[in-house]
């Protein structure tokens, strides 16, 4: 298996029965943003999730009215999925659906999401904008799904729910460090990433400034990556999260690739860890069971390369349908403790995919109606 250090061990998912939460008939589900690079994803993996069945796509009043094959600009491999592709775009949300995927830009999802909570609905959101939010779940099912807890707080708001995956870099951070975290206590985390073009979204950069180049600057990112890492790793009580309280310092690059976020990482712990302790956490870790229950979560959530140039955002960010987080390259810092490298595709494990697996973790823990 590509030299990958999985020792044909069964999956590290416990449980692993994914529990169909309205056997026999798919949630109705709208998707805004529908013809964005993560609007597109959410299409494609919609299009035959057993659970739920996208019956409302949501775009610009410029591209709203036509048939979403007419409407987008597709820029995945293979033939739009033929249900989406005779769907009519529209300008306005959908209210009487229970849950809808938002892949609206930041500003408007400010203004569209908390409506659509007010009606009621269940909005799992790709935006930054709610995230740090005292009472707005930031969740990775594999990390922290007892977080879903802080909608008993939001439900005094609205009768819907505004629920949020992290942004692509922290997407993947988190599912590797979480175990470390638990095991090890992290302290300190010194973080390089390189992160693909089309994590900008679609023009993103312009092709002249990224061809042959890297891009040193990436708008917010820095200052977003320690905030939500902290609030994933915290910890749940009365009063909310407190966050983990990891001193973390991030250098963003933007460089030519097309897909795949490759993180560099240093890590220093609180007790004294070395690259082996670092290895033996996350080849024993195991996802939560209820992980197990959601069709999205992979066979692997996180995968361990022994092979010294590995991973790569070419050959490796589409393993586990680009839900499977790949870490190499363990080896032990001269300045910190150990050193390793973390790979996550940006637009499925840091967007699309993420996204689809919280809803189907709502439709698990919540009750979803409208
Ligand atoms: P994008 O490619 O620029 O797509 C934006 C989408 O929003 C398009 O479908 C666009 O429709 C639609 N839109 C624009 N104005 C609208 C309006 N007034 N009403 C309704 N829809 C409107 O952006 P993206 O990269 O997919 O990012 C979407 C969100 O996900 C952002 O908040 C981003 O930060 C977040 N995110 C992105 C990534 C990534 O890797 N790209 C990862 C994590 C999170 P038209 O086609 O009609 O213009």
């Amino acid at each position: 298996m590509l030299g990958l250090t999985v020792d044909g061990r069964e999956s590290p998912v416990e449980g692993g029965e994914s529990r169909d939460p309205r056997p026999g008939s798919r949630v109705p589900v709208a998707i805004l943003g529908a013809t964005g690079t993560v609007g597109q994803v959410l299409v494609s993996r919609l299009a035959t999730h057993p659970w739920f069945k996208p019956v409302a796509l949501v775009a610009s009043s410029a591209t709203a009215g036509r048939k979403y094959a007419d409407a987008v600009r597709w820029r995945l491999p293979g033939p739009i999925p033929a249900d989406a592709a005779g769907l009519e775009t529209r300008d306005t949300p959908p209210t009487d659906v229970p849950l809808v995927f938002s892949a609206l830009s930041a500003q408007l999802s400010a203004e569209v999401e908390p409506q659509l909570a007010a009606q009621g609905v269940t909005v799992v959101s790709n935006a930054s904008t709610h995230r740090m939010l005292a009472d707005v779940p930031l969740v990775i099912p594999e990390v922290n799904a007892g977080h879903l807890a802080l909608l008993e707080q939001q439900r005094q708001r609205w009768p819907g729910a505004i629920i949020t995956n992290p942004n692509c870099v922290t997407a993947a951070l988190a599912v590797a460090l979480a175990p470390l975290h638990r095991a090890l206590g992290l302290e300190r985390l010194v973080i390089s990433t390189m992160q693909a073009a089309s994590g900008a979204g679609y023009p993103g950069v312009p092709s002249l400034d990224l061809l042959g180049n890297v891009v040193p600057f990436i708008e917010g990112e820095e200052e977003k990556i320690p905030r939500e890492l902290n609030k994933l790793l915290g910890t749940l009580s009365d009063d909310g999260i407190t966050p983990a309280g990891i001193r973390v310092s991030v250098h963003a690059n933007r460089v030519p690739v097309v897909d795949g976020h490759l993180m560099t990482v240093s890590a220093g712990f609180r007790r004294p860890a070395t690259a082996a302790d670092v290895s033996q956490v996350l080849h024993e870790w195991r996802a939560p069971a209820i992980a197990g229950e959601l069709p999205s979560t992979p066979a692997h959530p996180l995968l361990l390369h022994s092979l010294r140039d590995r991973p790569q955002p070419r050959l490796d960010c589409a393993l586990g349908e680009g839900m499977t987080v790949s870490v190499g390259r363990i080896r032990d810092c001269a300045v910190l403790d150990v050193q390793f490298a973390v790979l996550g595709h940006n637009l499925v494990r840091g967007a699309a995919g993420a996204a689809v697996q919280l809803g189907e973790l709502c439709a698990v823990r919540c009750a979803l109606s409208a």
